[in-house]
């Protein structure tokens, strides 16, 4: 078996989200054996609870708004753990691959246990691929019936958690391509 025994330094002040770092690709980077990545705040090794579960989609278009969303829009920088399937919420919901509804009901009740949260967060997205695949291209015909594609997946979200996590609050969010995030309540 092959096994890595270069040792190299990442150093990454300075670096964007660019494919390359210092002008190097990524199969040049990825030889490298170890990987140094500043630690923003040492604290939080001491750190066992978090407050909430964010439920989002894997969707790569909207990672970082994401991470800008619940650290400095909703203040939970560092306060938060991330399951991301395709269709966040829809995920739960839909009956087509039974085996994800029960992975994210399993990790929701793990992750109670694990870090004590108090509330999920669900979140959504418009032009969502998962949507499209399981709900069929016509549930996104318009914006309004977008936006009622998700309101009826929320709303089943929200009862299944209601009957089998009773003490987590439920939150639901859209966001759009654009970064507006619609409220769900
Ligand atoms: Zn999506």
């Amino acid at each position: 078996m092959y096994i890595f025994q270069l040792i190299a330094v990442l150093f990454l002040v300075g670096c964007s989200a660019d494919t390359t770092v210092n002008n190097k690709t990524f199969d040049e980077l990825i030889q490298q054996s170890t990987i140094i990545v500043p630690v923003s705040n040492p604290e939080l090794e001491k750190k066992h609870e978090a407050s909430t579960l964010l439920i989002s989609c894997v969707d790569f278009r909207l990672r970082d708004e994401t991470d800008k969303l619940m650290e400095t829009y909703l203040s939970l920088l560092d306060d938060y753990d991330e399951i991301a399937l395709p269709g966040a919420s829809l995920a739960l919901v839909q009956i087509k691959y039974p085996h994800w509804s029960k992975t994210v009901r399993d990790l929701i009740g793990l992750i109670e246990k694990l870090h004590n949260i108090k509330r999920v967060i669900f979140l959504d997205h418009r032009g969502c691929g998962a949507y499209k695949l399981l709900q069929g291209k016509e549930h996104a015909a318009t914006r309004e019936k977008e936006t009622h594609s998700h309101k009826v997946v929320f709303d089943k979200a929200r009862e299944i958690l209601k009957k089998e996590f009773p003490k987590l609050k439920v939150y639901t969010l859209l966001m759009g391509l654009d970064g507006v995030v619609e409220n769900f309540q």
